[in-house]
């Protein structure tokens, strides 16, 4: 199968390619050029299937030049089960009736990040075998908080890789910043930036196409690569979830094949909801793709003004701070789909996007995304008092982030009375959000640092993840802060790990 850059159909690579490079020269991303279908039979074996199966068959479907028993080991690997506590790596917890809550946050990191970067430095250093690459791969991630805990957690000592990671200074939680700060490994760094995530990605972004920078880079045999969901190997590990839900459901009983479902995402790159839209190309019945945003709720304005993206609004720092995305990078994908692959339309709306910060998609392509969308935003008073109702009426205790998921359901079902059995996307842990939780059950915060975990589990009797209850009494290792522009500089800082 071939993947072609979103901005120029000419540019072309096969799976390892796509992965090894991370982001089209062009600046485009990579998208395959078609979607495998599944059939009943396919939905049968997969239902026979665990987690681990589940996902080396949907990947394998994607990634056409690696072997069924490579993508299994890798499977095995990265879901093994002393990384996701034993448990089943996603499961599907039935809230009340029609209602699941799919956890995707049992991983070593507790975040739905896992999922994708648990697997992606087996794709990767693969992908670089294949391509015969030599040069060690330099992952730069920009990060609104989990992914970089994640991605340092996935590519801690994994040979041929170094990575770097940037976090906006005040854009990410107490648990968040010591994860990342106190990450072990001899090829690992971490960068904070003065400015919010939007700032970090774009600095990072440009990175990638600075031709200087990428040539003396590798002088010293080295190349650049993303663990950013704009790298197609973040992202087509989580489509596997959707479906393995849905298999889930179907072993349930709940459902019979072919029953429609929606899917709820709380949302800020678009990478796992378009995840979610390509297992509903594929063959899943999902009826609804309902995209959930906190206060910067730019997509919800994208989908019900009938297809403008207007990034030139106030940023808001919120207390779903995953969340707090202007330029969603992977509607990119989305669009260059809807509009048949038309690679001249992306490249217009992207420039659009660049030049004056909006664009408004022409009318017959966003026909083909209206129907599938619905989308919804709350404010942090709206999230904090879902996770209280939640706690105190059902006994569940979930995030900020889930919890804008579940309240732009909920109101999704008051508005519609559509009963139809929805599947709401958790995000993470709680505990990676102490402040906002305590304070969201009407507690006080009294501490800080690591004695937040040991507060929430006072107030709620819920365990602690193990990774989080280990940060307390580990040593920050990096406490390096510089101004975005000063990005470009922090790259010798490769040359020490
Ligand atoms: C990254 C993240 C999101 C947003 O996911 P996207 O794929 O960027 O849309 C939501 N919740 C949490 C907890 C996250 O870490």
């Amino acid at each position: 199968m071939d993947y072609v850059s979103t901005r120029n159909k000419k540019v072309t690579a096969s799976a390892s390619q796509a992965i090894a490079t991370g982001i089209a020269p062009d600046g485009g991303l990579y998208c395959p050029t078609e979607i495998p279908q599944l059939t009943e039979g396919d939905f049968a074996a997969l239902c026979a299937k665990d987690y681990r199966g589940r996902s080396a068959d949907i990947l394998g479907r994607f990634l056409t030049d690696f072997t069924t028993e490579e993508l299994e080991q890798y499977a095995s690997l990265a879901y093994a089960d002393e990384k996701f506590g034993g448990s089943n790596t996603a499961p599907l917890v039935k809230l009340e009736d029609g209602k699941y809550i799919l956890e995707l946050w049992h991983g070593p990191t507790c975040a739905f990040k896992d999922m994708a970067l648990q697997m992606l430095p087996h794709l990767l250093t693969a992908s670089l075998r294949k391509t015969g690459e030599q040069r060690t791969a330099c992952i730069l991630v920009a990060t609104s908080g989990d992914t970089g805990k994640a991605a340092l957690d996935g590519f801690a000592d994994v040979e041929g890789t170094k990575i770097m990671v940037y976090y906006p200074v005040d854009g990410v939680s107490t648990i968040q910043k010591l994860q990342m700060v106190t990450q072990r490994g001899k090829n690992v760094q971490v960068c904070a930036i003065r400015g919010n995530f939007d700032d970090a990605q774009s600095a990072v972004k440009k990175i990638f196409t600075d031709q200087a920078s990428i040539e003396k880079l590798s002088e010293q045999g080295m190349m650049l690569s993303s663990a950013n969901s704009i790298n197609w190997g973040r992202l087509a590990p989580q489509i596997a979830y959707y479906v393995s839900a849905y298999c889930d459901l179907l072993n349930r009983g709940d459902i019979q094949l072919g029953d429609p479902i929606h899917v709820c995402v709380p949302t800020g790159n678009f990478g796992n909801i378009l995840a979610a839209y390509f297992a509903r190309q594929m063959g899943v019945p999902v009826a609804k793709l309902i995209c959930a945003s906190n206060e910067n709720n730019v997509l919800t304005d994208f989908f019900n003004s009938g297809g403008t993206y207007d990034r030139v609004r106030p940023f808001h720092t919120t207390i779903s701070p995953s969340m707090d995305i202007l330029i969603s990078s992977n509607l990119e994908r989305l669009l260059f789909l809807v509009s048949g692959y038309n690679d001249t339309i992306v490249a217009d709306l992207m420039q659009q996007l660049t030049e004056k910060g909006s664009y408004t998609v022409p009318t017959d392509v966003f026909a083909n995304i209206g129907s599938q969308f619905e989308a919804g935003y709350c404010d942090d008073a709206q999230t904090k008092e879902m996770i209280a109702a939640l706690f105190q009426e059902k006994g569940y205790l979930c995030d900020t982030h889930t919890a804008v998921a579940v309240k732009v359901y909920e109101d999704y079902r008051a508005h519609t009375g559509d009963t139809t059995p929805t599947v709401i996307a958790s995000t993470a842990s709680p505990f990676k959000f102490c402040q906002s939780v305590i304070s969201a059950l009407g507690g006080e915060v009294t501490s800080d640092g690591t004695e937040l975990l040991d507060q929430l589990h006072d107030m709620t009797h819920a365990p602690v993840p193990k990774p989080l209850a280990a940060l307390s009494g580990m040593k920050p290792r990096f406490d390096l802060v510089v101004d975005r522009d000063e990005i470009l500089d922090t790259l010798t800082l490769l040359n020490t790990i």
